[in-house]
C-alpha cells in the first residue's frame, strides 16, 4: 500500500487512468509519470479510440488533451458526460491552451479540472488524486445505498412472512384465533357506525375425539385440514373463517342477519355431510354442528361468542350434525 502521494487507494484497488493525446511523445512522458506513481495507464490517441475503450472498460479518471484532429477534447468530454455509463468519470483537461475562455469552455463541457502546460507534476498529481478519491467515495456511497436498498427489500419480505405467520393457523392455513379476535373487535366498531347486522358461526367437528382415538392423531390432523378446506370453500368472499382451537372453528359473516347466517351454515353443513373423507383406504363420513348468533346492540364480543357457543352446545345435545340458533 502506497503512502498519500501514491496512487493506490486505501481499499487496495488499482486506479486506471486513461491518457488521451494525439501526440505520441506526450503520451510517453505522461504514461511514464503515471506508472511511476503506481497508476495503471491506458492510452487513446483520438476521440474514436476513447469511445471504443470505454465500451469495455471504465477508467477512474481521464487526462485529456484538447487539440486533436477530428473530435477535439471538448467534444469527447461532452459525449462522455452525456452517456450515463461514463458521466461519472472525472475528466481533467491537460492542455497548452491557456486563455480564460478555453478554461471556461472546458469546465462547461463537464470537466472537473483544467491543468495548463507546462504543468507542475506535484500539482497535477494532487489534482488527480483528489478527483480519483472523490469519484471512489461517490461510488462507495452508491454501492452502500444499493446494498441498503437490497437489505431493505429482504427485510420487508421477511416482515410480510412474519405478519402472515402471526395471523395464520399453521396446521390448517386458516386465520388463527388471535386474528379472528382482532377482526371481531373491528367488526364491533364497524357495526356501531353502519348499524348493519353481523353474525358469527361457531362450529365443531362431531365425534372428533373418536377419530383421533380410532385412527390416530395424524388422521385427526388430516380431518382438520379437510374441514378447513370445506369451510373455506363454503363461505362468501366477505366472510372470514378461523380455527378457534382444537376442532372448533369460527366464521365471521359481516353485514349478515340471522337468516343469512342460518342459510349459509346449513349449506356448509350439507356439503360436509355429503362429502367423503378418504384416509389410507378408509372412507370416513364426517359431520359438523353449528351454533349461529347475530350481534345484538350493546352486546360485547364475549357475550356474542357465548351465545354462539350455547347454540353449538344445544346442537350437540340434540343430536349433532345440525345448525342451531337460540
Ligand atoms: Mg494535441
Amino acid at each position: 500500500m502506497a503512502d498519500r502521494s501514491g496512487a493506490l487507494m486505501t481499499d487496495g484497488e488499482k486506479t486506471l487512468i486513461l491518457i488521451v493525446d494525439d501526440n505520441p511523445q506526450n503520451i510517453q512522458v505522461l504514461g511514464n509519470l503515471m506508472e511511476g506513481k503506481g497508476y495503471d495507464v491506458a492510452v487513446a490517441m483520438n476521440g474514436g479510440q476513447v469511445l471504443d475503450f470505454i465500451k469495455d472498460e471504465k477508467p477512474d479518471l481521464i487526462l485529456m488533451d484538447i487539440m486533436m484532429p477530428g473530435m477535439d477534447g471538448y467534444a469527447v468530454c461532452g459525449m462522455l458526460k452525456q452517456n450515463p455509463e461514463t458521466a461519472d468519470i472525472p475528466v481533467i483537461f491537460l492542455t497548452a491552451k491557456t486563455e480564460d475562455d478555453d478554461i471556461v469552455l472546458g469546465l462547461k463541457t463537464g470537466a472537473v479540472d483544467y491543468v495548463t502546460k507546462p504543468f507542475s507534476e506535484t500539482v497535477l498529481f494532487a489534482r488527480i488524486r483528489t478527483h480519483v478519491e472523490l469519484k471512489k467515495s461517490r461510488e462507495n456511497i452508491r454501492r452502500a445505498k444499493e446494498e441498503l436498498e437490497k437489505r431493505n427489500l429482504k427485510l420487508q419480505a421477511a416482515m410480510k412472512d412474519l405478519e402472515l405467520a402471526a395471523r395464520t393457523d399453521s396446521l390448517t392455513g386458516l386465520y388463527n384465533r388471535r386474528y379472528m379476535q382482532n377482526r371481531l373487535d373491528e367488526e364491533l366498531v364497524r357495526v356501531k357506525r353502519n348499524k348493519k347486522d353481523f353474525t358469527v358461526v361457531m362450529s365443531d367437528i362431531d365425534f372428533f375425539k373418536r377419530i383421533n382415538d380410532a385412527h390416530g392423531h395424524e388422521c385427526g390432523d388430516h380431518v382438520l385440514k379437510f374441514m378447513a378446506g370445506t369451510l373455506r370453500s363454503g363461505i362468501r368472499e366477505q366472510d372470514i373463517v378461523s380455527r378457534w382451537g382444537g376442532e372448533e372453528f369460527i366464521i365471521l359473516l359481516p353485514e349478515t342477519d340471522k337468516k343469512g347466517g342460518l342459510v349459509l351454515s346449513e349449506k356448509i353443513r350439507k356439503a360436509i355431510e355429503a362429502s367423503v373423507f378418504r384416509y389410507s383406504d378408509m372412507d370416513l363420513r364426517l359431520t359438523m354442528t353449528f351454533g349461529v348468533a347475530t350481534y345484538r346492540p350493546e352486546e360485547s364480543i364475549d357475550e356474542l361468542l357465548k351465545r354462539a357457543d350455547d347454540a353449538l352446545y344445544a346442537g350437540k345435545e340434540s343430536g349433532r350434525n345440525r345448525v342451531i340458533t337460540l
